[in-house]
């Protein structure tokens, strides 16, 4: 396995997909065996006139951490980018949650980065309900049915307390996952 396509599915329900050049090869098909979504934050300020200020930095990656560093990235207004189907750098070592094992995170888990900071800000309304219909979404790709795999990063991160994000996100995770259950079912793609 590896490898995740759901730009026209995200369409289908209704989000503005923007296909960055690339996209579809971006990130190796080895050592990428997905079976989760996991949630995070950019910690990069956004605004409705600058939704997406971390796209260049997810695409490409940082002078100490190669790129991509997630598969989609939602900007402030909603909309999502396309950034890589092949493995990415989002999630480093983790411990077992929920449904999940331990292990290796970017092998495990799709990577959604969520473009706000919440020491300024909270998670955007449009924003924060494209990035839990985009985890539905990819759900359904991999053949899960229960919202129950997806985990915030902070809940994975290993160890515990490395990370914080999704934060300022207006709901706890137990609160994300029963919306995207929800957005499952009404699809028929839950239980
Ligand atoms: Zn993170």
């Amino acid at each position: 396995m590896g490898r995740i396509y759901v730009a026209d599915a995200l369409r289908k329900q209704g989000i503005a997909v923007h296909a960055e050049d690339g996209w579809m090869t971006r990130g190796s098909s080895t050592g990428f065996a997905p079976r989760g979504v996991a949630l995070h934050h950019t910690a990069v300020r956004s605004s409705d006139a600058d939704p997406y200020p971390a796209l260049e930095v997810c695409r490409n990656g940082r002078p100490d951490l190669n790129g991509p560093l997630c598969h989609l990235l939602v900007g402030r207004r909603g909309g999502i980018h396309m950034i890589a189907t092949g493995r990415a750098n989002h999630a480093g070592p983790i411990r077992a949650s929920g449904p999940m094992p331990d292990g290796d995170g970017n092998s495990l888990y799709v990577g959604i980065e969520i473009d706000y900071h919440p020491d300024y800000q909270e998670v955007g309304l449009e924003q924060r309900r494209s990035a839990l219909i985009a985890a539905a979404v990819i759900l359904h790709s991999l053949g899960q049915r229960s919202a129950s795999y997806v985990r915030g990063h902070l809940e994975i991160c290993d160890p515990p307390g490395r990370k914080i994000d999704p934060s300022n996100f207006r709901t706890s995770m137990d609160g994300a996952r029963r919306s995207i259950q929800d957005a499952m079912n009404a699809r028929g793609w839950g239980y």
